[in-house]
């Protein structure tokens, strides 16, 4: 109590517990002879110091405490315990992250409710999370504008906008479930990998109708563009998730193959656009909007490359960024950054060059787009059924038998 917010004003004074029936408690408005101010709650509170008003005061603090006291118990969520990178099997383990994994063995609510506390996991998730509302809510926009159920031309764009909706949405999940288990683990990211490999046929379709330069319309490149790009997703899904099975034996080797995985449909979805710059460089093009989109694309798609196999800035300082800031992260919001202008620069192609496209070339066929999303969406998911078959129909006690020896805060095995 502060001695020196005494005032000799006439204020309501607390007269103690039992007030109400008059005697002896209660607010009353008398003399104060010795008023002080209590500075621990939000609203002034004066009262008399008299004789054994110490003692009563400290008794009301006491009582007050008790009775404003928020039901703790039932307001605490406990929230599951974290471990390091030493106290998880080494399947678990990330380069250069040293704290903050879940447990090995989360249960799908644990996964669910660990999005909600700061993992090393949480940022993964949210920066793939929420830009599949954003691509979502540019989706259902076009839908409001573009007629996709009957204009043809329009169904590229189709296929181009659910895949990127898909492949953050599936990451997303990936990140979220991964710790339930070795092997959901592994299959978490075999899903991952395919939505990454069907997001390459979204690329490929619309970028051999809209993107295309003029002089390539009608050639036999165009017209197995998108045959082509099948198989690049079948070759990407295979060798990525094949990749996952080096991981602990070849970590090098397993990057290498992971990464060519990626690289390779990208390089050659992205021909068409190659070809259009240079013709740009040699000054022999239309000027066009989308070209700078383009570009700015071109630069996240390097970036997000670099990310990946660089694990920049965790290397340079293990355990710094394990909560914020980490390889893994920058990489998603690269991507997402990417993925935003390469669909400004596709929508501004598709709508500035369709009358130039539709006279030199062929209307996009249902099946050529939204069959061949169909097929390779089968393919990739019979590609995944057999990667995860052996992970699934693993003997139970076998992988029992990989954790009986592991309790949390012990040494991994
Ligand atoms: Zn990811």
């Amino acid at each position: 109590i502060s001695r020196n917010r005494i005032d000799m004003e006439k204020f309501p004074v607390w007269r103690g517990i039992g007030a109400g029936s008059g005697i002896g408690g209660g607010w009353s408005q008398g003399w104060g002879r010795r008023l002080a101010r209590i500075p621990v709650f939000d609203y002034p509170v004066w009262l008399v110091r008299c004789r054994g008003g110490r003692a009563r005061l400290i008794e009301v603090c006491q009582r007050g405490r008790g009775a404003i006291r928020l039901p703790t118990d039932m307001l605490s969520i406990k929230l599951p315990q974290l471990f390091d990178i030493h106290q998880v099997p080494k399947v678990f383990r990330e380069d250069s992250i040293i704290s903050g994994y879940r447990h090995p063995r989360s249960s799908a609510l644990d996964c669910v409710l660990s999005s909600f506390q700061m993992t090393n996991e949480t940022v993964n998730i949210w920066t793939h999370f929420l830009p599949t509302w954003y691509f979502l809510w540019r989706f259902s926009v076009l839908c409001s504008t573009l007629n996709f159920m009957t204009d043809s031309y329009t169904w590229p764009l189709l296929v181009y906008m659910l895949l990127i909706c898909i492949y953050p949405f599936t990451s997303s999940c990936a990140h979220t479930f991964s710790s339930m288990s070795p092997e959901s683990r592994h299959i978490c990211y075999f899903f991952d990998y395919g939505a990454l490999s069907l997001y390459s046929l979204g690329c490929a379709v619309s970028y051999g109708y809209y993107v295309i330069p003029d002089s390539w319309v009608n050639s036999w490149l165009q017209q197995h563009f998108v045959t082509i790009a099948i198989g690049n997703t079948l070759f990407c899904t295979s060798l990525s998730c094949y990749s996952r099975f080096l991981e602990l034996q070849f970590p090098q080797r397993s990057k290498v193959l992971r990464t060519g995985a990626f690289v390779f449909p990208f390089i050659f979805d992205t021909t068409p656009l190659f070809y259009r710059l240079l013709l740009c460089c040699g000054g022999s093009c239309s000027p066009s909007d989308a070209l700078s989109s383009h570009c700015y694309h071109l630069l996240f798609a390097f970036l997000t490359c670099f990310l990946f196999t660089a694990h920049l800035p965790e290397r340079l300082a293990p355990g710094r960024f394990d909560y914020f800031g980490h390889s893994h992260q920058l990489f998603h919001v690269s991507a997402v950054l990417g993925t935003n202008f390469q669909m400004e620069a596709v929508i501004t192609d598709m709508m500035s060059r369709r009358a130039a496209l539709l006279a030199h070339g062929a209307m996009p066929s249902f099946l050529g787009t939204i069959g061949v999303l169909v097929i390779s969406l089968f393919l990739n998911l019979g590609i995944i059924g057999i990667f995860s078959a052996p992970l699934l129909w693993k003997p139970f006690h076998s992988s029992n038998q990989v954790f009986v020896c592991w309790r949390p805060g012990s040494k991994a095995i």
